[in-house]
């Protein structure tokens, strides 16, 4: 089978000649070409079984760029961006990775070992923080809008149909549901005007945030039409327009030399001259995305637009556990005109018993990481959980009255009333996520819990 050189615009990168364009296709595999990725030859045949059940369950996808400039092969499987990019064993649970395997090796039929991945990505938890119930405004009929997500009054999600892909996948995005095939899981919207309508009659919406996916792989004609109409008057109470992305470690070639760069590059400048912020959001894990030459030739590009780039991501085992790898990219992001944004948990689902680390441990990163950089590389916060009620972000340990306790804030909430308030929990240290935290001083409820429960119960009441 073919690796698929996939239908995204075509794509070209410069040759060593300044101004001479030499082709350079997208090419992109899959499960399904896992056997046709010459770098995996150095692994055991034993390995790239493991890989095989894996990625029967977990998405699946890299591109050429990643395989040949971001992984270095001589250390792998340690390598970070082969952990953030290649499926790894450990990130089936033992019971689960024997089910898949068996069928595998037994050679069992398709609709056999669909069945089984199916129940098993659904005891994956793939949908995190009742993103379906919680997050999709209605209409006045009553009408789910498919594609918006609305949980902070300020900022409305947009997730653009044709940008529910990304040029690879990692391995830990909790995203990965909608990359499984399983549509009931997918939001989206291919309907600009769905998304024009509800913000013209939000007038407290003040930031939109196109997101998928990675809405950098739809072609720069489609995001224009999303984009454009933003720009006209009706629309000046949207102040800010971001844009998630990880195509600035991914695949940098979009900003420079894909066929519709310039286009997209004029594109972005038009935003910023009708006088809104424009915010690439750009999602990074390591430094050595920051690295090569296209990486740094695409953040220049893209800067010098005018647009703002914040850097976010989340701080996973395996990839970044390690004070010095966020010191060295957040020093190497100030150095290159880019604003430390999130530090963000791990979230509770798909593979994330592999990823997760505790939150005192994650805090203690953190704080290392901090000490180590200038006051310049400081400005990221976290690490921060997106959890249903809202972000919450660890503050630290401390001792309260002779209780030792982790000390907590919101940094968004359901409520903007509970932002910025601080509140503690019992220490525990091998919490991983919000709901493993009790309340410390022997309180029975978090001070936002009532609350929460009244917003929960009313907004799955109007699902029903
Ligand atoms: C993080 C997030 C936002 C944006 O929050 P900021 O703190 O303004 O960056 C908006 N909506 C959702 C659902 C989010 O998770
Ligand atoms: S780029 Fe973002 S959406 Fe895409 S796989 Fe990675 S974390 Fe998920």
């Amino acid at each position: 089978m073919q690796a698929s050189t996939h239908s995204l615009a075509p794509q070209w990168s410069l040759g060593g000649d300044a101004g001479r364009v030499e082709p350079a296709a997208f090419k992109v595999y899959t499960q399904r070409d896992l056997d046709r990725i010459e770098a995996l030859a150095r692994l055991s045949e034993a390995q790239r079984f493991e890989m095989k059940v894996v990625s029967a369950v977990l998405p699946f996808r890299v591109n050429q760029y990643v395989i040949d400039e971001l992984i270095d092969w001589r250390r792998v499987p340690d390598d970070p961006i082969f952990q953030l990019t290649f499926p790894q064993r450990g990130m089936l649970a033992p019971a689960h990775y024997e089910r898949v395997a068996a069928l595998l090796r037994a050679g069992a039929d398709k609709d056999e070992l669909a069945r089984v991945v199916d129940a098993v990505r659904h005891e994956l938890n793939p949908h995190p923080a009742d993103q379906m119930e919680m997050n999709m405004p209605r209409d006045e009929e009553g009408h789910r809008l498919d594609g918006i997500q609305h949980k902070y009054r300020e900022t409305v999600l947009f997730f653009p149909s044709q940008g529910q892909t990304c040029h690879s996948y990692c391995t830990f995005c909790f995203r990965w549901a909608q990359f499984v095939g399983d549509k009931a899981l997918r939001i989206a919207s291919s309907e600009a005007a769905v998304l024009h309508n509800y913000l013209r009659t939000h007038r407290e919406v003040t930031d939109v945030l196109f997101t998928g996916g990675d809405p950098m792989v739809m072609k720069t004609a489609h995001l224009k039409n999303y984009l454009e109409p933003l720009l006209a008057p009706e629309f000046d109470h949207i102040r800010t327009i971001r844009i998630g992305s990880k195509a600035l470690s991914f695949w940098p070639q979009r900003f420079v030399s894909a066929e519709d760069a310039d286009e997209l590059i004029h594109l972005f400048e038009r935003v910023v001259e009708s006088g809104k912020q424009l915010a690439v959001m750009a999602h990074y894990n390591h430094w050595k995305e920051l690295d090569t030459e296209v990486a740094q030739a695409a953040i220049r590009r893209v800067r010098g637009t005018g647009a703002v780039i914040r850097a976010q991501g989340p701080l996973i085992a395996h990839i970044n556990d390690d004070p010095a790898v966020w010191a060295r990219m957040w020093q190497k992001q100030v150095e290159l005109g880019i604003v430390p944004y999130y530090m963000f948990v791990e979230r509770d689902t798909g593979a994330r018993n592999y990823f997760e680390v505790p939150l005192v441990r994650a805090w203690e990163i953190y704080r290392e990481a901090m000490q180590r950089v200038s006051g310049l590389a400081r400005t990221a916060r976290g690490p921060s959980m997106s959890a249903s009620p809202g972000k919450v972000e660890i503050q630290g340990v401390t001792e309260v009255a002779g209780e030792k306790v982790i000390a907590l804030r919101f940094i968004q909430g359901r409520n903007p009333d509970w932002v910025q308030r601080p509140f503690f929990a019992r220490y525990d240290e091998e919490a991983t996520w919000l709901n493993h935290l009790q309340p410390a001083f022997g309180e029975r409820k978090w001070f936002w819990e009532d609350e929460y429960a009244a917003i929960r119960d009313a907004k799955l009441a109007a699902a029903d």
